[in-house]
């Protein structure tokens, strides 16, 4: 692991690339859920394009952010302009630069609520301690969490239901956000189309990150769609069968 990997990067594009080209196209993920009241924009932001996830409903008039890349505020602003939404939450799946350099902006700008896992708590409310690791000067801000999630809580957003569940391994407080009936799962780094989270960074272990996979991700229904922290959608059921580092 880490041959293709980009400076600062904090995952391991799949092996397969031309499966990775072709499974959606980058430029064209489907839309997304099935689901006719919910918007989802995949927003890939930031030095390594992180993928930030925007959720909106415009019948409620409400919207949700997973992940906050640096500078996604620039693309998430006009969206809720144009539909008319609120972004009432921000969810962050873990505490790594790259998914949190623009969540201070967004909050400052948006009053949105935080949630993520306390396991990640210092990463979140001191981003400088990422600095030294990364080895290069990020200019974080630090935001602040309103709320701690457990794994297993459950929780209404949008008008609808959401499962967290927690998948360490990556980095200890990397958690997902399950909405069951929308056959969709937010897994931050844990998981991608054909590979798997980066285990070497402060916090890593591999052990950890397969048992975490197999237990809380290859469980979920087979036709659940992961929306991964980098690159392209996947299933359950498409890992489970070929992924090459964690097999189901
Ligand atoms: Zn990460
Ligand atoms: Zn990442």
């Amino acid at each position: 692991m880490g041959s293709v990997a980009r400076r600062g990067a904090d995952w391991q594009a799949p092996r397969k690339l031309k499966r990775f080209l072709t499974y959606s196209g980058i430029a064209g993920f489907p839309k997304p859920f099935g689901v006719k009241d919910v918007n989802l924009h995949v927003l890939p932001a930031g030095p390594i394009q992180t993928n930030a996830y925007l959720l909106t409903v415009p019948a409620r008039g409400e919207a949700v952010l997973i992940d906050a890349p640096g500078d996604v505020w620039r693309d998430v602003q006009p969206i809720l302009a144009a539909e008319k939404c609120r972004l009432t939450e921000l969810w962050i799946t873990h505490g790594h630069w790259d998914h949190t350099q623009g969540g201070a902006d967004v909050v400052k700008e948006t009053g949105a609520k935080v949630r993520a896992h306390a396991d990640d708590r210092v990463l979140i409310e001191t981003p400088e301690v990422m600095e030294r690791f990364m080895g290069e000067r990020l200019k974080l801000k630090p935001i602040r969490v309103d709320h701690w999630v457990q794994p297993g809580e459950r929780f209404d957003a949008l008008g609808k239901s959401v499962e967290v569940r927690h998948v360490p391994g990556h980095c200890p407080g990397n958690v997902l956000f399950y909405f069951a009936a929308e056959h969709a799962a937010f897994v931050g780094d844990a998981l991608f189309n054909g590979s798997i989270g980066r285990t070497d960074l402060p916090g890593g272990n591999f052990a950890q990150l397969e048992h975490a996979i197999r237990e809380q991700i290859y469980t979920l229904p087979e036709e659940t769609v992961i929306f991964p922290g980098h690159g392209p959608q996947t299933t359950v059921g498409d890992e489970r069968a070929h992924n090459p580092y964690v097999s189901g």
